[in-house]
Formats: structure tokens, C-alpha cells, sequence
């Protein structure tokens, strides 16, 4: 089997997962201090509608965040299959996918038409 990627492309793509995690972590960290409850105003704004604001900044913040660690976690599964050499390999198919596609999403595990295909069989909403 012709190796995908060269080792500095691999280089390359684990330098963009690593800055992406780094990212991410940042992101979810300032979404917990945003998740704070905040500070009770006296006189302008109720006791009700302070509570009611506040649980609707949790629910925002909670469906970021597991976006986030959904991503963490993609991320994560990309970095232990370029340990194991078998990063950049369509999970369906087998085939190589294109430089190109992984360093415009390096967590993808599916090449374009594989893609394609599993979305045409699970069309969003
Ligand atoms: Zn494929």
C-alpha cells in the first residue's frame, strides 16, 4: 500500500489539529466562566427574568460546548490513528484521502465520495 501522505503533509496536518484542540479548550473555558451565574441586579431586571436569562445562556453555552468536545474528541481519534499510521486511510473505502481534504478538515475519516454517499443516505433534517 502507497503511504497517503508524505511525513511532513502528516507534519502539517497534526500541527492543524493540535492548534484546532488548543482552540477549542480555550473556547470551552471561556464559555464555563460566561456559564457563571451573573451578577443579580437589583432594581432593573427582576429575580424571574434574571433566572430566565440565565438558563437560557446554559443552554446556549451547554449545546457549544458538546459541539466542542465532539470536535476534542474527533480530534483526538485523528491523532492516535496518525500514531498507529493509519491517518488519512477512508474508514469505508480504504482508499487514500486527498491532501488537499484533510488540510481543509483534518479530522474527516471519509474521502469526498464516501462523504457524499453517507450523506446522500442521511440528508440533514
Ligand atoms: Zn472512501
Amino acid at each position: 500500500m502507497t503511504p497517503a501522505l508524505t511525513s511532513a503533509q502528516q507534519t502539517e496536518l497534526k500541527n492543524l489539529l493540535l492548534a484546532r484542540r488548543q482552540e477549542l479548550v480555550r473556547q470551552i473555558d471561556q464559555n464555563q466562566t460566561q456559564l457563571d451565574p451573573p451578577e443579580v441586579n437589583a432594581g432593573s431586571v427582576s429575580q424571574d427574568e434574571n433566572l430566565r436569562l440565565s438558563i437560557q445562556t446554559r443552554e446556549i453555552g451547554g449545546t457549544l460546548t458538546a459541539i466542542e468536545r465532539e470536535e476534542i474528541t474527533r480530534i483526538g481519534r485523528a491523532l492516535e490513528s496518525m500514531l498507529r499510521g493509519d491517518y488519512g486511510i477512508c474508514k469505508t473505502c480504504g482508499e487514500p484521502i486527498a491532501f488537499a481534504r484533510l488540510k481543509a478538515e483534518p479530522m474527516t475519516e471519509h474521502c469526498v465520495a464516501c462523504k457524499s454517499d453517507w450523506e446522500k443516505k442521511h440528508p440533514a433534517k
